[in-house]
């Protein structure tokens, strides 16, 4: 049903957006909607990636360097997957798309994330976006991480439960903290899973998706708060993984 209301769609989102890159706005020749400029300046993550936290590995005389992002850090879930590195390029995208409110750019993301995370993701039963708190979802007019999983579950055959987690306080934007303690200690209890929803997640794989995963507080506190709920296993799907120089 998804597919065919999009086969519907396609060509008149094509016709509303003419080939321009969504990223520079530069015009392009193909019906994609990122140019080759911007697409080789995005550092994707390919395997070999730490099996927790996602981030790039290496390797040294051909055996696998031990992912030394996360050797100091506790998470929640099982595993996080990034579309790319959290560099400047990166960065500046979502940037655009949280804080200058180009919607568009969830249209380029979900593309990037169904070509390189297609696997991963249809490996869950159920896809759910973080919540925003009320505050900061008025601010910016929309919540950017439910505009990504509803357009994925449009492409790919997962269900998207898009108001599954809610916040159940303002907490202070993560960003502003930065001890881990007191992020951790800000999001405590921040977040609920709806009534409505509680018998549907139990014993399910839920992919909980989030822009950026940095010390994984959030998803943490995200998957804890599933868990309780019965949730039989919890990942995360970020589009960047931020990493130490
Ligand atoms: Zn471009
Ligand atoms: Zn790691």
């Amino acid at each position: 049903m998804g597919a065919k209301v999009n086969s519907i769609l396609e060509p008149v989102l094509s016709l509303l957006f003419p080939n321009r890159c969504a990223f520079c706005q530069d015009i392009l020749d193909s019906s994609c909607c990122i140019c080759d400029k911007c697409l080789i300046k995005i550092e994707f993550i390919h395997p070999p990636f730490c099996e927790k936290c996602g981030a790039p590995l290496f390797y040294r005389e051909s055996m696998k360097v031990p992912c030394y992002q996360c050797q100091d850090l506790k998470f929640d879930f099982e595993k996080n997957e990034s579309l790319g590195v959290y560099t400047e390029s990166l960065k500046k995208l979502i940037h655009l798309y949280k804080f200058n409110r180009r919607r568009s750019l969830n249209r380029p993301f979900t593309i990037l994330l169904i070509r390189y995370k297609k696997e991963y993701i249809k490996r869950h039963d159920f896809l759910i976006p973080v919540p925003l708190n009320s505050s900061r979802y008025s601010e910016r007019g929309f919540n950017q991480s439910s505009l990504i999983t509803d357009e994925i579950s449009r492409h790919i055959e997962i269900t998207c439960l898009e108001d599954c987690l809610k916040r159940t306080g303002a907490s202070r934007p993560q960003s502003s903290i930065h001890s881990r303690d007191m992020r951790l200690k800000n999001l405590t209890d921040r977040f609920r899973v709806r009534e409505k929803y509680k018998e549907t997640i139990r014993g399910k794989n839920i992919l909980v998706f989030d822009d950026v995963l940095t010390t994984g507080a959030t998803s943490s506190a995200c998957a804890k708060t599933l868990y309780n709920e019965g949730a039989g296993s919890v990942d995360i799907l970020t589009l960047a993984r931020a990493v130490k120089a």
